[in-house]
């Protein structure tokens, strides 16, 4: 195994000053790879992001002012979408889905089990059930066949995730959606720039939400997005996010309306003029930003298949991954520790591994509180394991790439069998 690492170290791909091998692991009291820690992923703010919040500041609409549509209308055109309506977290996109949908207490929503939390959290929001899905072990995207034996009378729609970027397969989701007329709705917090079959997400299910948390591929601070091609959700979500009150501010105010109505509960759910700005002129960037983590996963995938015991998961033919997650999976027969310590060593080194994700009935709130056994889902429990989430941005640099590399190398050497 040292040969190997030397090997990497001694490859065209480090600069000329990089780090000899320092044998010794930084947990075991060794020399780390990095003095500081490399995060798995995080925002990239330009000098022009800035000044385009600093000009909302200035100016008289803070929130409920013409940057919110101004963003909309531009997402829609990126993702493909006719309708777009912001909202103030991707969590509160998810559950403005779930409530335009009409989901109540006694409907099911088929959700995969290897998600955040929030992908079905949404449904007990209004009161359903989540039931959860199990993905297929090579891609750990939801298994459309298991979705299908899952939906019964009480089944109100189907909720996907786009899991680390990775498109899921919409042409057999879709097909099973239409069969069985349900709704297909797409948490695809993961997967903003992503195609199947040469199609946006955004505009492949009936309802698509986005997140634009910091770690996502653009971001307002907090804030999330649903697309549509369908005017009348479209029109549920900008109620929802407005307290269920058919008039926005500015509405009133430009049209001398003196007085509103409430026909729903809703939430106060808005994304201000302040992160609108912020992320339209994000949204322009999104192009660099998505040819970044491609070009990283790229070197990513190139410079592991001199790795045993460790791969990339598999990505389709025919899609697009938008990378916001570069996940590996461990081979547990090959290695002398555990994920978990594997994973403490990485970190260690400097490097900021992460986990995507636990199943979501494994949290304390569903096995508790709501009774979700183990064992439900066995290839997300098994996959769980196994993974770990290689840092990737949009700012992240070849020396850093090569720093993960030479880390992980450092941890071959010391417990691959
Ligand atoms: C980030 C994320 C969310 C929630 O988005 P927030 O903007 O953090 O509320 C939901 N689902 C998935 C899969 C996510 O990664």
């Amino acid at each position: 195994m040292l040969q190997r690492t030397q090997r990497l170290i001694a490859g065209k791909q480090m600069p000329s000053q990089a780090r000899k091998p320092k044998g010794d692991l930084a947990i075991d009291g060794g020399t780390s790879v990095r003095s500081s820690t490399l995060p798995y992923g995080r925002q990239s703010v330009s000098e022009s992001d800035i000044a385009s919040v600093v000009a909302v500041l200035r100016g008289d609409w803070l929130t409920t002012g013409p940057h919110v549509g101004e963003f909309e209308d531009k997402f829609s055109t990126v993702v493909g979408a006719s309708h777009s309506v912001a909202f103030s977290s991707g969590t509160a996109a998810l559950h403005a889905a779930m409530f335009s949908l009409g989901i109540k207490p006694g409907d099911e929503v088929i959700v995969p089990a290897l998600s955040f939390a929030a992908s079905a959290n949404c449904i007990l929001y209004c009161g359903g059930t989540p039931v959860f899905c199990d993905v297929t072990p090579a891609d750990l995207l939801i298994d459309c066949d298991e979705v299908e034996r899952k939906i019964n009378s009480r089944t109100k729609a189907i909720l996907v995730v786009d899991y680390a970027g990775h498109p899921c397969n919409y042409q057999k989701l879709s097909a099973i959606a239409t069969k069985h007329k349900l709704p297909l709705v797409a948490d695809s917090c993961h997967g903003l720039g992503g195609t199947d079959q040469g199609k946006k997400l955004g505009s492949l299910a009936d309802l698509t939400a986005f997140s634009f948390h910091p770690v996502k591929h653009i971001t307002t601070g907090e804030g999330g997005m649903v697309s549509t091609s369908n005017p009348e959700l479209a029109k549920r979500l900008k109620q929802f996010r407005n307290h269920g009150i058919t008039t926005e501010f500015r509405e009133r105010h430009e049209k001398g309306l003196l007085s509103y109505d409430m026909i729903e509960l809703g939430f106060n759910y808005r994304l201000s003029d302040i992160q609108c700005a912020l992320g339209s002129s994000q949204l322009s960037r999104l192009p660099q930003f998505l040819e970044r983590r491609r070009h990283i996963a790229k070197q990513y995938s190139e410079k592991l298949v001199g790795f045993s015991g460790l791969a990339p998961l598999s990505v389709r033919v025919g899609v697009e991954h938008a990378f916001h997650l570069y996940v590996i999976r461990l081979d547990p027969s090959c290695w002398s520790v555990s994920r978990d310590q594997f994973l403490k060593a990485l970190r260690a080194e400097g490097i900021g591994a992460n986990l995507h994700y636990q199943p979501i009935y494994w949290h304390s709130y569903y096995e508790k509180k709501l009774g979700f056994k183990r064992g439900l889902c066995p290839n997300s429990e098994a996959a769980y394991e196994n993974i770990l989430s290689l840092p990737i941005f949009a700012d992240m640099s070849d020396q850093d790439v090569d720093d993960v590399v030479t880390a992980l190398g450092k941890l071959s050497d010391a417990y691959l069998l």
